[in-house]
């Protein structure tokens, strides 16, 4: 059971840099009240400037989502097909090599990739050559860019169907070029919530398990939550109080690698499968709520992941430049091309000119700053200095 505190004396602790119970996170997340509401932002972003100053970052990059073919049928997905079905694509070399010159035309630093789990992708009868193809398609002939690639769901996938460990995909991933792992299919991490939403998708033990892993390997990772459709407040504060315990694992042990960012994404269903979109009752996020678990997410992690970033394409551009008064020290990047959150009808488009970003920065009277994929500056494209909290994290 959950112990209720009044609302000041949460936002007191916090205020003092002290962590807060995962039942005070709870008692922050039902508040209903305006002006508690408004107490909660501020304390939000108050602690975002303590923590990491009033720099607001971006990151130049491209989305390359190189097959939608999946073997999964996750009840919020939009974007997966059957192969042969109308809209199923499976990108080649060329294509790829295309989309990343491209890329790299436009100051990219990064390209993010992930894929469906598409059971075809074997080379010489491994799915790991496949996935080795992949990045040096890409590293082969732009060493400099960083690859942020192949999600949690992913490592199990290629482990599962090539009969290795996940030490093993990783550490093979990471020797070819992988810079950093996406905490992507994290969803939420309760798996009574889970076998609703994504019953075929790796459980919360084996995504912790993967996570931590890569932790220790060397290979940094992002975390994500997706919210807004059956889950209970409890259930996401327990989601970020998991992601809590694995940074302060990380750190604990002196891994050489971290959390480096948390990003929320609220569940669009506007073309999401029927089934789970009847039950939510709505198509699109409810921005107030969003906000609200934003500045608790700030509050509740602020100490140990300092980087918090909105998603301007589920948001919307305007709700994500709002989410940075409400604990968000990011805007992410440009992306250059989404399918996954666009096809399940998402209005935020599908990307974004620098310009964009750090207009959307200024507007709210904010410095902005290019930086890499691992939260370090980026010479130009400045308009002030920053604290640059990267992913090395302030022990307590
Ligand atoms: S969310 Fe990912 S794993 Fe799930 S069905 Fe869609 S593409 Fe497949």
């Amino acid at each position: 059971m959950y112990d209720v505190k009044p609302v000041d004396f949460i936002l007191e602790k916090a205020n003092q840099e002290q962590d807060i119970s995962e039942a005070e996170g709870v008692t922050l997340l039902q508040q209903t009240n305006p002006d508690l509401i408004t107490a909660i932002q501020e304390t939000a972003d108050h602690l975002r400037k303590k923590q990491v100053g009033d720099t607001v970052t971006y990151v130049i990059n491209r989305n390359i989502n190189f097959t939608n073919i999946c073997e999964q049928h996750c009840s919020f997905c939009a974007f997966r097909r059957d192969a042969g079905e109308t809209g199923a694509f499976w990108l080649n070399t060329d294509e790829i090599l295309a989309k990343t010159k491209d890329a790299v035309a436009q100051g990219a630093t990064e390209i993010c990739m992930q894929g469906g789990l598409n059971p075809e992708a074997k080379l010489q009868g491994k799915s790991l050559n496949y996935y080795q193809q992949l990045v040096r398609t890409i590293k082969n002939q732009f060493p400099q860019l960083h690859l942020h690639a192949f999600s949690p769901q992913e490592i199990e996938f290629i482990a599962r169907e090539d009969d290795i460990s996940y030490e093993e995909v990783i550490l093979t991933l990471q020797e070819t070029g992988v810079g950093s792992m996406p905490g992507t299919a994290a969803e939420i991490l309760d798996d009574s919530v889970r076998k609703i939403i994504c019953p075929e998708k790796l459980n919360t033990a084996t995504w912790l398990e993967i996570v931590g892993m890569a932790h220790r390997l060397g290979m940094n990772t992002t975390s994500t939550m997706l919210s807004g459709h059956i889950e209970t407040p409890q259930q996401q504060i327990q989601h970020l109080g998991k992601l809590r315990s694995l940074q302060q694992q990380a750190i604990a042990n002196n891994y050489p690698a971290r959390i480096s960012e948390f990003i929320i994404l609220p569940f669009v269903g506007e073309e999401a499968p029927k089934p789970l979109r009847n039950r939510v009752g709505r198509d699109q996020p409810v921005l107030a709520d969003t906000l609200l678990l934003t500045a608790v997410a700030r509050i509740f992690l602020g100490n140990w992941i300092p980087n918090h970033q909105p998603s301007w394409v589920k948001l919307g551009l305007a709700g994500a430049t709002e989410a940075l008064n409400w604990g968000c020290n990011d805007i992410g990047g440009t992306l250059m091309e989404e399918h996954i959150t666009t096809m399940a009808g998402a209005k935020g488009g599908t990307c974004m000119s620098v310009a964009d970003l750090q207009n959307a920065i200024a507007s709210i009277q904010r410095p902005y700053q290019q930086r890499n994929t691992l939260y370090q500056k980026i010479s130009d494209h400045s308009s002030s200095q920053m604290k640059f909290p990267g992913v090395s994290v302030r022990l307590p």
